[in-house]
């Protein structure tokens, strides 16, 4: 069986579209499946809609979320959920073409654990996202040492690859960990589509937002720059230092005040920029530390199977 996770946050106009679509593609298809659909603490009628649609069809199950605690977390709570041979994760705007979610079937029952989207065409999108995706695409792959560019969190997930992530307790980014993991994998191609209804979740500064945390969750090497910076810090220093020595001995020492400035400025800037990295992963020692909950579901719906009546008479 095929789980698909879809999280959902203020997506009243999206959920019966999205379902409609794949189950009756499903149903072309002969993949047997269930719906497991995240409501990301919405605001509007998205979790009534879930309910509803948990009633009247066989394979919804739904989780709400007590607030929205975002779209990683909401993954999270649909990969513990699922209870499929794999798992594909998909938005619910109809972004991510369902059409490819066959493909992505087909090449897992020929043996790949992981069946990664890759995105083809980004879509339409504001050029500052574009170029900004850009930078932290090319960040985080180098970091990572596996280039990410274009991935998605759009991905088809064994039953193997789900159980090992499920167990890890960090907060992690879905894209990145799937890369992390290893495992068989195969890749398909797809094309953005524009949004069905509704609006991206997305502001510019959500992104950034989220493009450091991820950068952070997922890499020291910010840290290591500040080490850089400071043996960088020491050699200009000592080039400096002599410099004023020199000036000493052969009597200029008064000159040079505007360097000093200059210099006093730099370090002071380069030490707040140190402490502020130094900080931040502080802050994030600190909020894993604490152990909370991912996520904390406050309602789930589950259909009726018509297997589960049959078996109670
Ligand atoms: N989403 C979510 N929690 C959030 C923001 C978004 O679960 O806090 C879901 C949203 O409902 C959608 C998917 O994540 O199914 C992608 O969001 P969106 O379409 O807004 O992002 P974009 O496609 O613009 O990157
Ligand atoms: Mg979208």
């Amino acid at each position: 069986m095929l789980s698909v996770i879809i999280p959902a946050y203020n997506e009243e106009k999206c959920i019966k579209r999205a379902y409609d679509a794949m189950s009756s593609l499903f149903a072309e298809n002969n993949i047997d499946s269930e719906f497991i659909f995240v409501d990301d603490g919405s605001h509007d009628k998205t979790y009534r809609v879930i309910t509803e649609l948990s009633a009247e069809k066989e394979n919804v199950t739904g989780l709400h979320f007590s607030r929205n605690f975002g779209k990683e977390s909401a993954i999270s709570a649909g990969l513990a959920a699922a209870n499929g041979d794999c798992a594909v994760v998909i938005d619910c705007d109809l972004q991510h073409p369902p059409e490819k979610i066959v493909e992505m079937y087909r090449l897992w029952e020929q043996g790949y654990e992981i069946v990664e989207g890759i995105k083809k065409e980004r879509g339409r999108e504001k050029k500052i996202h574009s170029i900004g995706a850009k930078v932290f695409y090319s960040v985080i792959s180098r970091m990572a040492g596996f280039d990410m560019a274009n991935s998605s969190d759009f991905k088809l997930l064994d039953r193997k690859v789900i159980d090992v992530i499920n167990k890890m307790p960090e907060r992690g980014f879905f894209r990145a960990i799937s890369y992390w993991v290893g495992y068989n994998k195969a890749t398909v191609e797809y094309d953005v589509k524009v949004r069905v209804d509704g609006e991206s979740k997305w502001s510019t500064r959500g992104l950034v937002k989220y493009a450091i945390s991820n950068i952070s969750s997922y890499s020291t090497a910010p840290m290591q720059v500040v080490t850089a910076l400071g043996v960088v810090m020491l050699v200009i220093s000592v080039i400096f230092g002599i410099w004023a020595l020199i000036d000493k001995i052969i009597g200029r020492a008064l000159e040079g005040m505007t360097t000093v400035i200059i210099i006093t400025i730099f370090i002071g800037s380069i030490i707040m920029i140190s402490l502020g990295i130094i900080g931040y992963y502080i802050a994030r020692i600190y909020e894993e530390i604490k152990g909370r909950p991912k996520y904390i579901i406050s309602s789930t719906v589950k259909s009726k199977k018509k297997s589960d009546s049959v078996s109670a008479i």
